[in-house]
């Protein structure tokens, strides 16, 4: 009884993608998903709004919290044309801290109302 169909090939499809940066399955960064407005994106980093904060956000094309300091120095540069451009220069601040997605660098541009927005202060 000879049955096969000819229908499969052999299981040699990779499942990791090759690319420049290293990528995690299951991290919201990584699978940079165009949900909010997107303002800039090149080989190094992509910068949008955060779907959380409703401000601009640059994250790293590589899964990791240690860029190299010319990577560093290029994101941070890309982050502020962009935050001076919707705020003006001056009217935010840069915060490092990687609450939600701790092991994959990003940096938000954060807005004097989004301080007050989060402390619930509504005038
Ligand atoms: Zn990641
Ligand atoms: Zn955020």
């Amino acid at each position: 009884m000879d049955t096969s169909d000819g229908d499969e090939r052999p299981g040699t499809r990779s499942a990791v993608p090759s690319g420049p940066g290293r990528r995690v399955e299951g991290c919201d960064l990584c699978e940079a998903s165009h949900l909010t407005r997107w303002y800039v994106e090149d080989e190094v980093c992509w910068v949008a709004d955060c779907e959380a904060c409703d401000v601009p956000m640059v994250v790293w094309r590589n899964h990791g919290t240690d860029p190299p300091e010319a990577d560093l120095g290029h994101m941070l540069t890309v982050l502020a044309t962009v935050a001076d451009e919707r705020f003006g220069s001056d009217t935010w601040t840069l915060d490092q801290v990687m609450r939600q997605v701790p092991d994959h660098f990003h940096a938000h541009a954060r807005d004097r109302a989004w301080w007050s927005r989060r402390m619930g202060a509504r005038r």
